[in-house]
């Protein structure tokens, strides 16, 4: 694991404010190239989407609020100018804790309406606790309910939505002529994911998800994952599999009565050992998982 992924891990799971990280020195904006005008900013949190062109900078995800002046330059030193349209993928904390500073500068924040609810001042929580943050500015201006499309840079960018999968407001975004997804956090490359299922995430809508972006792939498409390292079909398709086999082994103690804690017992997916994270470890896992096949 990389030491951004490390570091993210750590963040998340010892409550650390994100400033506090930011502050360090040694997290750097990575830029890695897609193709030709989009590329997937690495740093601390959710991947980010950009895409740069005649039109301006379209950006997918924001990160941490601290590391706002570093993703403006990484934009810049990728060509694009001002960021246009921030759309964000989910409304957890690490995707759009940069919203009110890209909001102050001007860009349009869009994202499904379910993000904004969950964001909206009073009911914001985000995934380290934080509760009712958000501020007006930081709230998407546009809402969708099932897809949108962008006619920029000379793409179609087409955000659909997936429902209950890593959350209820889920937003999967398609670079329709580059043949470029970005999955949000629907797909964790490498690692056991989250589902948020107090957010109303749940299994079936992750793999749904993963099923809906397949379906489109070929062995060409450029997948960004919400974590991890840029990746294509083949690593989409091992990660649906190891899904589908954790949901059908837990499903099948589920129907035969088991307890979560004869489920752990049981080490029902010891094979997927090596994916868990300090953040997510297996037990954890399995309790979600449990949990969105019994809720
Ligand atoms: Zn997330």
């Amino acid at each position: 694991m990389s030491r951004v992924s490390n570091l993210l891990v750590a963040t998340l799971a010892l409550g650390l404010p994100a400033a506090a990280i930011a502050q360090q020195n040694d997290i750097q904006v990575t830029p890695v190239e897609v193709t030709d005008g989009i590329y997937m900013l690495m740093a601390a949190g959710g991947n980010i989407g950009l895409s740069v062109g005649d039109d301006g900078a379209f950006i997918i995800d924001d990160q941490f609020e601290p590391l706002h002046d570093k993703i403006v330059a990484a934009v810049r030193d990728a060509g694009g100018g001002d960021v246009r349209f921030v759309l964000n993928t989910h409304w957890h904390g690490d995707h759009t804790g940069g919203n009110r500073l890209m909001g102050e500068a001007g860009a349009m924040i869009v994202a499904h309406e379910n993000v904004r609810r969950r964001m909206d001042p009073g009911t914001f929580t985000d995934v380290v606790g934080n509760t009712g943050q958000a501020p007006p500015i930081a709230l998407p201006v546009v809402t969708f309910n099932d897809e949108v499309s962008f006619w920029w840079n000379g793409e179609q960018i087409h955000a659909t939505h997936v429902a209950n999968a890593h959350t209820d407001g889920d937003t999967i975004v398609w670079f329709r002529d580059a043949n470029v997804v970005h999955m949000g956090d629907n797909f964790f490359n490498g690692m056991l994911p989250f589902i948020d299922v107090d957010s109303g995430g749940g299994i079936d809508g992750m793999i749904a998800a993963s099923e809906l972006v397949l379906a489109d792939a070929n062995e060409m498409t450029k997948i960004i994952p919400g974590h991890g390292q840029l990746s294509g079909a083949a690593q989409l398709r091992e990660f649906h599999g190891m899904l589908v086999t954790i949901r059908d082994r837990i499903q099948t103690h589920v129907d035969n009565g088991d307890s979560l804690e004869e489920i752990i017992a049981a080490e029902p997916i010891a094979e997927f050992a090596d994916m868990a994270t300090g953040w997510m470890p297996v037990e954890r896992f399995l309790g979600l998982v449990h949990r969105s096949l019994t809720e």
